[in-house]
C-alpha cells in the first residue's frame, strides 16, 4: 500500500523542477510546494485561518516540542493537531531529529535512540525509532518522519558516515513500527557533503521502500553551492513517482533553485523569523523596517502584492508597530513574508503548467535575493576599509539603524 500518493509530469528541456500532486485523501498538496513551520502546533504569530488565503495547504508540525507541551496523547484525545488548532490543511511532523543537532550537548545520542534534555524545562525525554513513529500517529499527522542522526554538514566523513549508518538501521526500525498504519512515512538521506555517502544514503533509504524522501542535514553550516551540488545529486537517485523534500531550506532564491534540481517540499522558519527582526521580502528587494527611511513612507510595504497586509497597511505603520515593539508586527510582516514565499511556489507552479519555467528561472534568479533596490542600504563608515568590500547578503541593515 503506498500512503500519500505521488505523481509528477516529466521535467521540461533544462531543468530538474516538475509539477506534481501529493494525496493525503482530505487534502490535495499541489507541488512545489512550502511548508509553513507551526513548531508547536501554531505558525509564529499567524492565526491559522489566515494561512490557507496565503497558499498554505500543507504544515510542519515538530515531534519533539508537542510531545513535551502539551503531550502527543493529550492532541489525540483532543482528535489530532488539524483538529486542536483548527487547521483542515495537511500535517507533516518532524520526528525529533533534527532536535539531536539542534540541541548540541542536551542531546545524548546512542545505538538505540537519544536522549534529550529540553532547553527550557530541563525535563529529559527519551526518542526511540519506533517511539517517534508512535508520538507522530498520536499526533494525527499525515506524513511522518523517521528518527534520524542529522551532524553538521560540514562533518568529517568518518563522522558523517556512522551517523548515516545509525539513520539507516534506524530507518529500517521505523518501517517496522509503522507496519499497516496508514501514516504516510518519508526516509530521510543524510552524509553531510561527502557526495560518496549521499549516494549510498540515497539508494540504501529506496532499497527499503518510503513513501517520499527528504533531504537533510543541508542548511546547517554549508555553502549554498554545497548545498545545491548535494540537492542535485541526492534528487538524481530518488524515484520519479516519490515526493523529495529539502528539510530546513531556505530563502526564496533557495527555493528556486532547489526546484531547479528536482524538490518538491520545503519548510523553513524565514518568513517568520524574519518577520520577527522586521525584515520583509518585497518585489523591490529585502526591506528592512528598522530603518529610520520608512518612518514617514505611506506607501504599502509591496505595491505587487495583494496580501491582506499591502493592501491595509503602509511601511510608517509596520515600522511604528516594529520599533513600538508591539506584537502585531510579528503577525503582519509574517503574513506578509508567508504570502510572498506561497506565491512564489504558486508562480512556479504555474509556469510548470504552462512550460515557461525555465524562462521564469532565468529571470527571478536574478533578483530574488535583492537587497532593498528602492532605498539601497548605505554601508556604514568603517575605519577599517576593508569591511566596505563584503556587504553581508542577508543580514546588511543591522548597521544601518539611523539612515
Ligand atoms: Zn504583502
Amino acid at each position: 500500500m503506498q500512503r500519500a500518493p505521488f505523481s509528477a509530469l516529466p521535467s521540461p528541456a533544462g531543468t530538474d523542477a516538475r509539477l506534481g500532486l501529493l494525496d493525503l485523501g482530505h487534502t490535495r498538496v499541489e507541488t512545489p510546494q512550502f511548508m509553513p513551520v507551526g513548531t508547536a502546533a501554531t505558525v509564529r504569530a499567524q492565526r491559522t485561518e489566515s494561512l490557507r488565503p496565503a497558499g498554505a495547504n500543507l504544515l510542519l508540525a515538530n515531534t519533539f516540542h508537542l510531545a513535551q507541551q502539551p503531550g502527543a496523547d493529550v492532541v489525540a484525545q483532543l482528535g489530532g493537531l488539524r483538529r486542536f488548532m483548527g487547521w483542515d490543511g495537511g500535517i507533516l511532523t518532524d520526528s525529533g531529529g533534527f532536535q539531536v543537532f539542534s540541541l548540541g550537548e542536551n542531546a545524548r545520542v546512542d545505538e538505540d535512540g537519544v536522549t534529550l534534555k529540553h532547553p527550557v524545562t530541563g525535563r529529559q525525554s527519551r526518542l526511540t525509532p519506533a517511539s517517534a513513529i508512535a508520538a507522530q500517529r498520536a499526533l494525527g499527522s499525515d506524513i511522518a518522519m523517521v528518527l534520524d542522526h542529522c551532524v553538521e554538514a560540514t562533518a568529517d566523513w568518518g563522522t558523517a558516515r556512522d551517523a548515516m549508518e545509525r539513520t539507516h538501521r534506524w530507518a529500517e526500525l521505523a518501517l517496522a513500527a509503522r507496519a499497516d498504519a496508514s501514516i504516510g512515512l518519508f526516509g530521510i538521506v543524510q552524509g553531510a557533503c561527502h557526495a560518496d555517502l549521499r549516494e549510498v544514503s540515497a539508494n540504501t533509504l529506496v532499497g527499503l521502500g518510503f513513501d517520499g524522501y527528504a533531504i537533510g542535514g543541508l542548511a546547517v553550516g554549508e555553502t549554498r553551492e554545497e548545498r545545491e551540488a548535494q540537492t542535485a545529486r541526492v534528487a538524481a537517485c530518488l524515484p520519479v513517482d516519490r515526493p523529495r523534500y529539502l528539510m530546513g531550506v531556505g530563502t526564496p532564491l533557495d527555493l528556486l533553485e532547489g526546484v531547479h534540481r528536482g524538490v518538491d517540499l520545503f519548510d523553513c522558519i524565514l518568513p517568520t523569523a524574519m518577520a520577527q527582526r522586521g525584515r520583509a521580502y518585497t518585489r523591490t528587494g529585502r526591506v528592512e523596517l528598522r530603518r529610520g527611511v520608512y518612518s514617514t513612507v505611506d506607501s504599502p510595504l509591496d505595491a505587487a502584492c495583494a496580501c491582506p497586509v499591502c493592501v491595509r497597511y503602509s511601511r510608517a505603520y509596520l515600522r511604528h508597530l516594529f520599533v513600538a515593539r508591539e506584537p502585531l508586527a510579528w503577525t503582519l510582516l509574517g503574513q506578509h513574508n508567508l504570502h510572498f514565499w506561497l506565491d512564489l511556489m504558486r508562480r512556479i507552479r504555474e509556469a510548470l503548467a504552462c512550460g515557461t519555467f525555465p524562462a521564469l528561472y532565468a529571470k527571478e534568479r536574478t533578483w530574488l535575493d535583492a537587497p532593498d533596490l528602492e532605498n539601497p542600504p548605505v554601508p556604514p563608515r568603517r575605519r577599517n576599509r576593508k569591511a566596505k568590500a563584503a556587504p553581508d547578503r542577508a543580514s546588511g541593515a543591522d548597521d544601518e539603524e539611523q539612515d
